[in-house]
């Protein structure tokens, strides 16, 4: 970290634990124990972090919820969608009679106020809930609410029923994870929160979402730390990321509440499309890789033009957006769509991350001409941290494609220097 300051890179400290669905599993105490156990190890990171300014940690929140806890949720909020979509006739808003209609697929939500629910969900009172609107309603943060979701469908075999212990283990573990962010908020380091498979991925934006609603500063507030406490990862590779990440921004601006974003295209494309094929269903990743570059760059446009837009009234920023990529062409795409919109290198509207050890000369040469540049640092201990890395290498095989560019331009850059041509 010390090595990367002094070339103007900052640190994301990133404790190498996750896990998958073949992990042991715990719930209720057992399982909030073993929470606790990683975050006191997260605060470790935040104090080494909080050594430099504006650093980062990055935070797998399947090494803290159980997986099988996390496919429950994610699962039956799955389903809470596929359910809006049938009742509202595949647009992306649902109004009053439609969100009743949608109530009637839940005995839970009966009990509950419906159109008081509406009408303190549609912010903007235009008498229509987006699906952002709606998964703030089922956020596992208002636990009544999202007991709702238990249900007696029946569900397919690769997905997992939620059940009530599911939602006590939440609650016990989200309780660790609001420890970690008042710790994070009390040291001035942000928390990085990675995405992971499709089928946890609802579940945990459930948590996170909470976390910058609960953490993140009102907008236009002045707070010591400048932009937001937590960020959300958006994988561009997913069909639906797009309108996902246009509707969570759309959604914290009515709320007036910070929001940061690290894009990234995601990690997992072989492995979702060997389980898509497993069990015959659809692949959520884009089907080839120019759909996933033009995903990409439409959600870089949509942040940056957003920022660009409220650069000049505010001194803060409100939204802010890490650009984690090797890719050369995204990152060219990106400095000049911050020329266009005229969003400045500093003041922590756009960071740039990339792995240690990857792409080096791309993030050298951000630092050097003003950007703020990230490493993405991986550590832990040996027994963790090699099947991590290894984990990485097989889902990044692309990207080891990259590095290979990157040394050839290294060794043109020596040649040159050393020989002048
Ligand atoms: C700082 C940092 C943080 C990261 N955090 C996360 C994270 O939280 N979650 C996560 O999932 N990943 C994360 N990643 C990894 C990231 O998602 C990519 O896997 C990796 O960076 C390679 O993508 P690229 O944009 O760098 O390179 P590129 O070479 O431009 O893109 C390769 C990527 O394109 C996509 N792709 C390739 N072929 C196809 C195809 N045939 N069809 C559809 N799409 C295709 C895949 O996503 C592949 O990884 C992170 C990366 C960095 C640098």
């Amino acid at each position: 970290m010390q090595r990367l300051s002094k070339s103007n890179i900052g640190s994301i400290l990133d404790l190498a634990i996750e896990a998958d669905l073949d992990a042991e599993e715990k719930t209720g105490w057992a399982a909030k124990l073993a929470a606790r156990n990683i975050v006191n190890q997260l605060k470790g990171a935040i104090d080494t972090a909080a050594h430099q300014p504006d650093s980062f940690i990055a935070v797998k929140v399947s090494s803290l919820i159980p997986p099988a806890v996390l496919h429950s949720l994610s699962s039956s909020l799955n389903k809470l969608k596929e359910n809006a979509v049938e009742v509202n006739g595949n647009s992306d808003q649902l109004n009053f009679e439609q969100f009743k209609k949608l109530a009637d697929h839940y005995t839970g939500l009966k009990s509950l106020d419906l159109s008081k629910l509406f009408a303190e969900y549609d912010l903007n009172k235009d008498g229509l809930l987006s699906y952002a609107d709606l998964y703030a309603i089922f956020s596992i943060a208002n636990f009544e609410n999202c007991k709702a979701l238990l249900s007696d469908h029946p569900v397919p075999a690769y997905d997992r029923k939620l059940t009530i212990e599911d939602i006590e283990t939440f609650k016990l573990i989200f309780e660790e994870i609001d420890d970690l962010c008042e710790y994070a908020k009390t040291k001035n380091v942000k928390l990085m929160m990675d995405a992971e498979q499709s089928y946890f991925q609802p579940a945990i934006d459930s948590v996170v979402l909470a976390m910058c609603r609960k953490h993140n500063a009102k907008a236009g507030e002045k707070v010591q730390l400048k932009g937001p406490l937590v960020y959300n990862t958006y994988q561009m590779y997913l069909v639906d990321a797009l309108d996902r990440l246009k509707s969570d921004v759309d959604r914290f601006e009515l709320e007036q509440l910070s929001f940061g974003v690290k894009l990234v295209r995601g990690a997992y494309m072989v492995s979702e499309r060997e389980r898509a094929e497993k069990h015959g269903i659809k692949s959520p990743v884009h089907i080839d890789i120019e759909s996933s570059h033009k995903s990409f760059d439409s959600g870089l446009e949509f942040i940056v033009q957003k920022q660009g837009s409220t650069v000049c009234s505010r001194d803060s920023c409100d939204l802010s957006m890490v650009v984690a990529t090797h890719n050369h062409k995204s990152v060219q795409c990106t400095t000049e769509l911050m020329e266009r919109y005229a969003v400045p290198r500093t003041g922590g509207w756009i960071s740039f991350g990339q792995l240690l050890g990857m792409q080096d000369g791309v993030t050298e040469q951000l630092a050097c001409n003003g950007y703020k540049a990230l490493k993405y640092v991986p550590y832990g201990p040996v027994p963790t941290i090699l099947p991590y890395l290894h984990r990485r290498a097989q889902e990044n095989s692309t990207m080891i494609k990259a590095m290979e560019s990157d040394r050839a331009a290294i060794e043109k850059e020596i040649i040159y220097r050393v020989f002048g041509q």
